[in-house]
């Protein structure tokens, strides 16, 4: 048994680990299988992360997080939670492999998964031209047309980065006005390759073996259009992954963790929340960064208050069980 588990492997579940671990909590992080590094692997430079003067890849950014937790004694595996016991004083947490993981403590920082247009053949076209990351696909879509669908900060920097590969990127947007920052905005609005379709929705995805173009639905008017493309890249937000949670963590209103105040404590003893999964607005790597700091400091508050005897029998066995 351990004395902390952190589950998730973003800004949140890094730095948690890293105050954690300097506390001599040894955590165990599970950092999931594939997309171990959170949402920032997929990015590509990273500008607003202060100290970076000159900014940072994102990739790097979490790479550098985790050298920095497991220098201090943080132990990551590489696996997927498939289910958790959050009730009791022992929890427990299951991975893909089978194992079971015990601890005392769990720092819940599982961050959030994209949203899908939820239509027709946009799964069966996932990795075959539509896709969710510009960082990583981008470069198939050399000297193509393409779209990115959305209006928030994400759409426009996927937009403006694909540009680098495609000749046209246009941006399918179901209002009139966007959502992301000005500055984003404006970058996009003087790239030539970028043309903005407002008041529109993708209705549809075409293509047999490879996307080959869009059905759009004018939102105004309701008519309906066809828009050639070689690729539609999806950049509608996230929400926050709670699945392994339901039925045991209290949720709000938006979907997220529910937690005590400006603390991390959720609604179990013994299990906080970090990150993007407890954030439903501000949702950057800085935010996410502090908030891990938040659990990891509460986490070992809530230890130091445990009984000797239990402490003693989450740090006497060998750490790798
Ligand atoms: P947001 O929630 O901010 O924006 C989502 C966009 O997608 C909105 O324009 C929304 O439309 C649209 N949308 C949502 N659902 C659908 C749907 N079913 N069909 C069509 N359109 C849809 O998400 P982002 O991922 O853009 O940003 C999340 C957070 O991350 C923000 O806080 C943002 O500032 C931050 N971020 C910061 C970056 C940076 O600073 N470098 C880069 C990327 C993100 P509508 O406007 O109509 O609701």
């Amino acid at each position: 048994m351990r004395q902390l588990i952190i589950i998730g492997s973003g800004p949140a579940g890094y730095t948690a680990a890293i105050y954690a671990a300097r506390a001599n909590l040894a955590p165990l992080v599970i950092a999931s299988s594939v997309e171990f590094g959170g949402e920032l692997m997929k990015t590509t430079e990273v500008e607003n992360y202060p100290g970076f003067v000159d900014g940072i890849m994102g990739p790097d950014l979490m790479m550098n997080m985790q050298k920095q937790a497991e220098r201090f004694g943080a132990e990551i595996v590489y696996d997927d939670v498939t289910s958790v016991e959050l009730a009791g004083e022992v929890k427990k947490v299951t991975l893909g492999n089978g194992d079971v993981h015990e601890a005392l403590a769990i720092i819940y920082a599982t961050g959030s998964a994209y949203r899908k247009l939820g239509i027709d053949d946009e799964t069966r076209l996932s990795g075959y031209g539509v896709s969710w990351c510009a960082t990583c696909d981008g470069a198939f879509f050399r000297q193509k047309e393409i779209a990115v669908v959305g209006g928030g900060d994400s759409a426009m920097e996927e937009a403006t980065f694909l540009t680098r590969f495609a000749d046209k990127v246009y941006v399918i947007h179901r209002k009139d006005s966007l959502r992301a920052s000005k500055a984003m905005q404006d970058r996009a609005f003087n790239d030539p390759k970028i043309e903005f379709l407002f008041n529109k929705e993708v209705a549809h995805i075409y293509g047999d073996q490879l996307v080959t173009g869009v059905g759009l639905l004018d939102t105004v008017d309701g008519s309906e259009t066809t828009l050639d493309l070689s690729g539609l890249f999806i950049a509608i937000g996230a929400d926050p992954r709670t699945h392994l949670v339901h039925g045991q963590l209290d949720l709000t209103e938006f979907g997220t963790i529910a937690v005590d105040g400006r603390s991390s404590r959720t609604n179990l003893t013994g299990v906080f929340a970090a990150g993007d999964v407890i954030d439903p607005t501000y949702r950057q790597a800085v935010t996410a960064a502090g908030s891990g700091t938040v659990a990891a400091l509460d986490a070992e508050h809530y230890l130091a208050g445990l009984p000797k005897e239990l402490i003693d029998k989450a740090t006497a066995q060998p750490v790798s069980a």
